[in-house]
């Protein structure tokens, strides 16, 4: 499968999976646009080590205006964008009697809306050049819930129905949009969830085995590269016919 020639931008790719999927592209071909926070030359550097063209943005994806100078950024220095990844995504647990209004208000931008303003900006472009791929990176958390993530099961069951309402919307184009559904990968932003656990007496890897046994039969956490290489498929030819899916790798989670 070849992207040679065209543009993706995957929000939050300075680390864990956007860097992940941004590297799947980069070897199939395409230039990358990277966002996201922190020092961004590590990412830089893996991707230009694969022999493509990568900038990065520092865009902050709760704010409207930033996403729109991201999309700018984007157009100014490669054409474009052909492949956008809506990846960036916060977390935080509590009950729903507990839960910081702040940090509700924070994922629905983060996780939610930013799809939403990168999706309305992106779509004239893709539909002048006629092709693009949206792919939404939401959760197995978009399609059943757990107690305590009150706002990312909210926010990532919406970004579902947004990618259900953006498939139809395009649906005689050559433009498609599907959300993938990963069940736990071991990033930053599960290690925290690792960590409040291992607070609680237990051992690392004891924590790790109590997180996957509550969830994903395999047992195994599911890799960025995995993920990276689902969105690959998603952006070739053969996967254009499959529009609206909320498409689980998630180690059997919503199998059961
Ligand atoms: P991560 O914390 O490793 O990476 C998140 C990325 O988003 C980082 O690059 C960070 O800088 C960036 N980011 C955070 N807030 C941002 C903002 N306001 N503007 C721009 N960039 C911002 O997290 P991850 O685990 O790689 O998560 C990536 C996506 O995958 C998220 O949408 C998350 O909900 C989803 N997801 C993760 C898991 C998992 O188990 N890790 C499972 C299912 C879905």
């Amino acid at each position: 499968m070849q992207l040679h020639g065209k543009t993706a931008l995957v929000t939050g790719s300075t680390s864990g999976i956007g860097l992940g999927i941004a590297q799947v592209l980069a070897k199939a071909g395409a230039r990358l646009v990277l966002n996201g926070f922190g020092d961004p030359e590590p990412a830089l550097e893996q991707i230009r080590a694969l022999g493509t063209e990568a900038i990065h943005h520092p865009a902050d994806v709760s704010k409207p205006q930033d996403i729109a100078a991201l999309i700018e950024a984007t157009e100014a220095a490669f054409g474009g964008v052909d492949i956008l990844v809506n990846n960036a995504g916060i977390q935080h647990v509590a009950l729903v009697e507990e839960f910081p209004v702040e940090r509700w208000d924070a994922i629905i931008a983060i996780n939610l809306s930013s799809v939403f303003h990168a999706t309305r900006l992106c779509l004239p472009g893709m539909k002048s050049r006629g092709w693009g791929r949206i792919v939404n990176v939401a959760s197995a958390h978009g399609l059943v819930g757990s107690a305590g993530k009150a706002a990312y099961v909210a926010a990532k069951h919406g970004v579902v129905g947004l990618t259900k309402v953006v498939a139809l919307e395009t649906a005689q184009l050559n433009i498609t949009c599907n959300a993938i559904c990963p069940g736990f990968v071991l990033t930053p932003l599960v290690q925290q969830q690792i960590d409040a656990k291992a607070a609680n007496g237990l051992t690392a890897e004891q924590a790790k085995a109590e997180l996957l046994s509550e969830k994903q039969p395999s047992l195994e956490f599911v890799t960025p590269e995995q993920l990276g290489e689902l969105v690959a498929f998603l952006c070739s030819d053969a996967a254009r016919q499959v529009r609206g899916a909320a498409w689980s790798m998630d180690g059997g989670w919503t199998a059961r």
